[in-house]
């Protein structure tokens, strides 16, 4: 099947929990050579609505990093913690009530860990406020009623992947009990927001894809093709991550570390020097092939299918 695509809108969404590290250089390139490719759009969209663990300044910092890499988006950043966001968000919520696809529910992570199945992120939810919250208890929650029809998609680089929801993660949080948007939901309806018709990101975010789409049924929205990428891992096999303090790539040197995302890509070898991010962009665009991108093996195979 051809990975041909056209008015092609992608986007970058980091989290502004920490400056940039490697395992985020590498969504980036993937996001904006795929982009960049096919002549599409390409943006940066600022993922701050978990405001507890936003740092002060890392916003600035990423977007300082990115420049200094050589990427450059169009449009104008769409920062998920302002009121116009928070309007959208509310109205989704407004519309899944109106169709009764959520409820609200009054239990702790750690009941839900007691009593839950393990699942695809943590332990299934069993249900136990679908019908009503126990009496006297503050149902400060809310979660989306799922069913048991399989959720299938085909991503760009995993393949088909198929889950069910309802059994393998359970209905799941749209509001937190903070009364903070979960990222399931804002991240559909700022996609939908923004065009974005195709999304290229770490393969950590596969098993939540079928929740999205799930929300984006419930919703009416389109649905983006999907194409996850490789995650990095530290020594210990970990993923890199923000909260695992990764290194922040070095903003004065980025030609290493372009060549070594480029590599870990699966991407062919530079045939000569190149000397700036410029000369990288250049050189790398018109040579990139999603196609040979490898497949996390290690996600993959939590979800019961071939490894390659
Ligand atoms: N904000 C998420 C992150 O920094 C990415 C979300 C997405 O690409 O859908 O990992």
């Amino acid at each position: 099947m051809s990975n041909e695509i056209t008015n092609y809108r992608g986007r970058f969404a980091p989290s502004p929990s920490g400056p940039l590290h490697f395992g985020s250089l590498v969504a980036a390139m993937g996001s904006y050579l795929d982009a960049r490719h096919a002549g599409g759009i390409w943006l940066v969209r600022m993922e701050d609505l978990d405001t507890p663990r936003v740092k002060p300044a890392a916003a600035d910092k990423i977007l300082a990093t990115l420049e200094a890499f050589g990427f450059e988006w169009d449009e104008k950043i769409l920062r998920q913690n302002n009121p116009h966001r928070s309007d959208a968000y509310r109205q989704a919520l407004a519309k899944l009530a109106a169709r009764d696809a959520i409820y609200r529910c009054a239990c702790t992570r750690k009941e839900i860990n007691e009593s839950g199945v393990p699942g695809v992120e943590g332990s299934v939810y069993p249900g136990t406020c679908r019908i009503k919250p126990p009496a006297g208890r503050a149902a400060k929650t809310i979660r989306v009623r799922t069913d048991d029809t399989g959720i299938g998609f085909r991503d760009l680089i995993c393949g088909e992947i198929q889950q069910q929801v309802l059994s393998e993660c359970g209905d799941f949080i749209v509001r937190r009990a903070d009364g903070l948007v979960a990222y399931q939901l804002a991240v559909v309806v700022d996609d939908a927001f923004q065009g974005i018709n195709r999304v290229v990101r770490g393969a950590d975010l596969l098993f939540s894809t079928p929740r999205q789409i799930v929300l984006q049924k419930l919703l009416g929205l389109p649905t983006p093709e999907y194409a996850h990428l490789p995650l990095v891992k530290d020594a210990n096999g970990r993923k890199l991550s923000k909260q695992s303090l990764a290194q922040p790539v070095n903003n004065a040197h980025p030609l290493p570390a372009l060549l070594a995302a480029w590599r870990l890509l699966g991407q062919v070898k530079p045939e000569h020097d190149l000397g700036n991010p410029n000369e990288f962009w250049a050189w790398a665009v018109p040579k990139w092939k999603l196609s040979q991108v490898p497949k996390d093996s290690s996600m993959v195979s939590r979800l019961n299918l071939p490894a390659d």
